[in-house]
This record gives C-alpha cells, structure tokens and sequence, in this order.
C-alpha cells in the first residue's frame, strides 16, 4: 500500500499559521494559491516563493505574500528582482540552486507548482527533506514517478494531490487505500476542439488551442487540455499517486467539469467529487488539510448548470490520450519519454513551428525510436529519468530539423 497518499492527521502541525512554500508563484496556480491565502488572515506564513523569469511579478507577489526569501531560476533576472525588492527585507537569490533552496527552507508545506521539467528538482528536494508537498505539477510523476514515489515512502513526505482530478478522488477516497476500488475514473473537459472535425482540429492555431471553455490556466497545461494529452499525464499521474494499475483507470468526457474524478466499488457503489472549474477549491483543501478553509470560489449550484453529460472520449480525433494510455501500459522509460517529448511539441506547437496534430505524432515517433534504441528500461532514480529527458530532447531537435 502507497503510504505517502494517505496522510494521517497526526503528521500535520496544529502550528496556525502554517508556513508555505509556494514554488510557480507567479504561475497560474501560484496566483490562484495567492489568492486562497490572502483570504485567509491569520491562518497561513509564506516562507518563501520561487519563479523562473519574471522578476517583477515574483517581486509583486513576494510583498503580496510578505514572504522571507525569493527565488528566481533565471540568473540574468537577479539584479532586478534584487531591485524591486530593494528595502523590503526579503532575501533574494537567483538560480536553479535558489529554487531549490526556496524548496527546503523550512515549511509546514510546499505548493509544487512550476510548470513542466523544470519542477522536477526542486519538488524532489522538498520529498527528500521530508516536506508534505501539494503537487500541481504532475510533469514530476510523468517523468519520474517511481523513483519521487520511493522518495516520498523513505522520507515520509506527505504528497497531497493537487490537480482536481485528483483532489476529487483523493477526497472521495476518504483515506481508504487507492488500490482498494475497482475503477478510478478522470473527467476531461474535452478542451476547446470537444466538437471539432479531425481536419479542422489538424489546423488549429495556438490562440484557438488556448481559449480553453471552462478553465484559466497556464499555456502548457492548456494546450495539452486540448490535445487531451492532459488527460493522459493525469492517469500516469494518478497510477503513481494512488498505486492503481492502468487497467483499473479510465477517463470520461464530461463538457460542464463539475464532475472532477470518481471511484467505483465493487459492489456498484461509486463516490464523486464535485466542485465548481476553479483551482482555488483544491488548492485550499491541500493548503487547509486536514481542515478546510473558506475561499472565493463560486458556491456549485447544480440548478443553474442543470445538466451533467458524459461522452466517452474520441481517440481517432484525440490521438495523444491513446499515445499516453500505451505509454503507461508500456511503463519502462515510455512515459519519461512521452513527458519530455510533448513538452518540446507543446513549445514549438505555440512557437507557430509545428502544426497540432504532430503534437501526438513527435511524441509517438519519439517513443518508437527510445524503444528501437534499447532505451525503454525504467528510469532507477530521477538523475536517470532526467537522463531519458535529455536524450529525448536532443533526439526531438534532430526528429524537428
Ligand atoms: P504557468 O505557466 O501559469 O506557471 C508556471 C510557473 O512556473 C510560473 O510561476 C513560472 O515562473 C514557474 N517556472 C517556470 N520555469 C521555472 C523554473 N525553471 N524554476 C522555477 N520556476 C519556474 O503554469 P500553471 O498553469 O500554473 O501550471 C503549473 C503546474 O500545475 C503545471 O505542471 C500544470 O500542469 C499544473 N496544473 C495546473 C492547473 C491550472 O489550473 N493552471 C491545474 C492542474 C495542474
Ligand atoms: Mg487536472
């Protein structure tokens, strides 16, 4: 049984404020996580927040948060988050070690929220020191999920899913074991091309790919949502975090995300949760656990929205949720692989060099070629798994040429 997902309530502090970290701060789950703590006085510290280039919005919500310590991964920003922080007694570093170093700081809990790859490290250090981490970025269990898994169990840090797919499940499961039910389902949204042709969905430009229906989220989370390659990072995700086989996962379409994960028994009962499409409403229940804590979220107002529907999902128009769904039944490097391979697609595809559709085809010809050169052998540790991510990324560059 997967010890690091079901938490007791005697690991966490009665310490009130509890002391965060906040790693993506000026990302779209940094401000939504912004937001849920400056509604609520008196019940939250930041320790220290950490960005990647943007000097002036980590400098922004550093003061918003009263945070001690900013860290920026982008050297050359240094000197100007060192200025606009200039006489505000926040320490200030800047580097990949800065982001790390923002990671272990002491803290009740630390918000995984940088976006992609470059979440891997820093995440893995606040496991290593033991941190109970609110995981957004699910880039860390797609690339390397055993090893951070194995992590988490020696160290006994506490992950606390974050996505809301996961959230709704993990609040489902009510602390009974994920490997314990029979089916685990994860609602998509169907992204923006839901009722699309193929033809029309091969043409799709960036600005169409990103003008998500129901969510507000960073580019990169919002192209894979469209590609529904989201959806397939979030089973391998949820493999990890719940140490349920491929076999017991499914995914339904369900246009209104209301519906955000659910579990099945086996004797036919099955357990939903439901919230309004707003990240505030996981967000404060990985920052409040085990209690709650009040947010700005719309109340859910099943009336109003008066029908729920589900539809299963297309993989002729969707390729990439199948290339990930083989990619986890594969195991072994395929799912490092398939991570690192459409983070490259996703960049170039909003970059205008690379056409939607050969977002799923990149990743599966990259997949093919890791297993052609002998590489499709599970990942031992994350140095291993970021091993397979760079060869990946240099095997893309010469695929894209
Ligand atoms: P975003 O692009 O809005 O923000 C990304 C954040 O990461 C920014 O603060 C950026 O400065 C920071 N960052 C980038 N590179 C960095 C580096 N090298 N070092 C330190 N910080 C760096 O992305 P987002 O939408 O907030 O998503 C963050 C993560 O959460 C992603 O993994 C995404 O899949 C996941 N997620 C997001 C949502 C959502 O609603 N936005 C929902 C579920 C899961
Ligand atoms: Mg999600």
């Amino acid at each position: 049984m997967n010890q690091s997902i079901h938490p007791k309530s005697e690991v966490f502090s009665e310490s009130i404020p509890r002391r965060l970290v906040v790693l993506g701060a000026t990302g779209s789950i940094g401000q939504s996580t912004a937001d849920v703590i400056l509604n609520a006085p008196g019940r939250f510290v930041v320790e220290a927040v950490a960005g990647g280039r943007d000097a002036a919005a980590l400098a922004r919500q550093a003061i918003a948060l009263g945070a001690r310590f900013a860290a920026i991964a982008d050297p050359a920003a240094y000197q100007d988050l060192k200025q606009a922080l200039s006489g505000a007694g926040i320490e200030v570093a800047a580097g990949p070690d800065a982001v790390i170093e923002a990671a272990v700081r002491p803290s009740d809990l630390v918000v995984a929220a940088i976006v992609g790859t470059a979440g891997v490290n820093p995440t893995y250090a606040a496991i290593k020191a033991g941190r109970t981490v609110a995981l957004a970025n699910k880039e860390c269990l797609v690339c390397a999920g055993a090893p951070f898994m194995q992590a988490a169990r020696e160290s006994q840090a506490v992950l606390l899913p974050m996505d809301s797919e996961h959230n709704a499940i993990f609040q489902a499961l009510g602390g009974r074991a994920g490997n314990s039910v029979a089916r685990m389902t994860l609602t998509a949204s169907g992204g923006p091309f839901r009722l699309w042709s193929a033809e029309a969905i091969a043409k799709a430009t960036p600005a169409q790919a990103l003008n998500h229906p129901n969510w507000s989220m960073g580019p990169k989370v919002t192209v894979d949502s469209a590609s529904l390659m989201n959806k397939g990072l979030e089973l391998i995700e949820a493999h990890h975090l719940f140490d349920i086989p491929a076999d017991r996962l499914d995914v339904l379409v369900h246009p209104q995300s209301i519906v955000h994960g659910l579990i099945s028994f086996e004797d036919g009962a099955v357990i939903a949760g439901l919230a309004a499409p707003d990240m505030r409403v996981p967000i404060a229940h990985c920052l409040a656990f085990p209690e709650r804590v009040a947010t700005r979220a719309r109340t859910l107002d099943l009336v109003e929205i008066g029908s729920l529907t589900f539809e299963r999902p297309d993989f002729g128009r969707f390729p990439a949720l199948q290339v990930a769904m083989d990619a986890l039944a594969a195991g072994g490097s395929l799912p490092t692989v398939l991570n690192a391979a459409n983070e490259i697609a996703v960049e170039r595809f909003l970059a205008g060099k690379l056409g939607f559709h050969q977002i799923a085809e990149l990743v599966r010809n990259l997949c093919d070629a890791a297993l052609k050169s002998g590489e499709g052998h599970a990942p031992a540790t994350v140095a291993d798994a970021l091993a397979v991510d760079h060869i990946t990324r240099e095997r893309a560059r010469t695929h894209l040429a």
